[in-house]
């Protein structure tokens, strides 16, 4: 069937096309900010730093609930310190017929289970994209040393090496799907999406099979983001507000379109944010195959 290539030819796009380029405006990371009043959708348990447990399953208000009026403008958003937010793709051992390119995006089991174990020494603790929203629009406070974990491509080993490495920490994390490849050798099935769901992680959208978001016409937007958007909802039946755009690439034009269509916030990788429209082009670091819990660290305090 024609559509296997298809995945094949996007994850491996998804593994080779991208680079890591630079990070433009590093800052240290974000802990509290309180200096504007709480949105009256807010629940206190964000408030104050809290246990692990309690940070990984605090919930913020859904992006819709909050009104237009209490939304800062770019410039205060821009300003905000912002959250770290890692981008992983597969979790395996390396092959002997890996890139060297690729294994940015292949992460070995214990090299992350290694990351992972960091992260929880270093004091960090999970947040959600809603959290995120809360923080950047309306600066609700987040849990001390806030990170967010972001899971690209639906791969299997996402859900069978990932995420019960994260469950042992109390860690959550955000998947983005891409619905061509569910159920297909190697990824994620409809049921395994729901149970991430269920147990309190965040699925969002990657489009139907990884096309440029920069090439939409017509009714590329139905085909890659309606239609995705609905599957993804019908599967977990939940509303699905966050996108990543493929290999990161992103234009001006696609934010309203992304806006329209109920995405509250986009995902790009580490370039510059843009000044007009910073929730939609939210920054995040790779975290590569090559790097020690040590290098990871670092990434992650010179990268926001
Ligand atoms: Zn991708």
């Amino acid at each position: 069937m024609k559509l296997s290539s298809t995945v094949l030819l996007a994850a491996a796009a998804c593994a080779t096309a991208l680079s890591l380029p630079s990070c433009s405006d590093s800052k240290s990371a974000a802990t509290t900010e309180s200096n504007e009043a709480p949105t009256s959708g807010l629940t206190a348990s964000a408030a104050t730093p809290v246990s692990d447990k309690a940070a990984a399953s605090a919930t913020a208000p859904d992006p819709a609930s909050i009104p237009a009026s209490r939304i800062a403008d770019a410039a205060t958003i821009t300003a905000r310190p912002q959250v770290p937010i890692l981008c992983y793709h597969q979790i395996r051992d390396w092959r002997p017929r890996d890139s060297k390119g690729a294994k940015d995006y292949i992460v070995p089991v214990e090299q992350f289970k290694k990351q992972i174990q960091m992260l929880a020494d270093s004091g960090y603790h999970t947040i959600l994209p809603d959290q995120l929203y809360a923080y950047l629009a309306t600066g609700a406070p987040l849990p001390e040393k806030p990170i967010m974990l972001t899971f690209d491509d639906t791969d299997l080993d996402q859900f069978t090496v990932a995420r019960p490495e994260l469950e042992k920490h109390g860690f959550k994390a955000v998947y983005f799907v891409m619905t061509v490849s569910l159920g297909r050798p190697r990824y994620m099935s409809r049921e395994q999406v729901k149970q991430l769901s269920d147990e309190g992680n965040v699925i969002g959208s990657h489009t139907w099979d990884h096309h440029n978001v920069k090439k939409y016409q017509g009714n590329d937007w139905v085909t890659q983001i309606e239609k995705p958007t609905k599957t993804l909802e019908e599967i977990t039946g939940k509303d699905i507000k966050y996108f990543a755009y493929p290999f990161g690439l992103w234009n001006p034009e696609a934010i309203p379109q992304l806006r329209e269509r109920g995405m509250a916030a986009a995902f790009i990788l580490s370039e510059k944010r843009d000044q007009q429209d910073p929730l939609y082009t939210i920054r995040r670091i790779i975290a590569s195959g090559y790097w020690s819990p040590r290098t990871l660290h670092n990434s992650i305090e010179q990268s926001f």
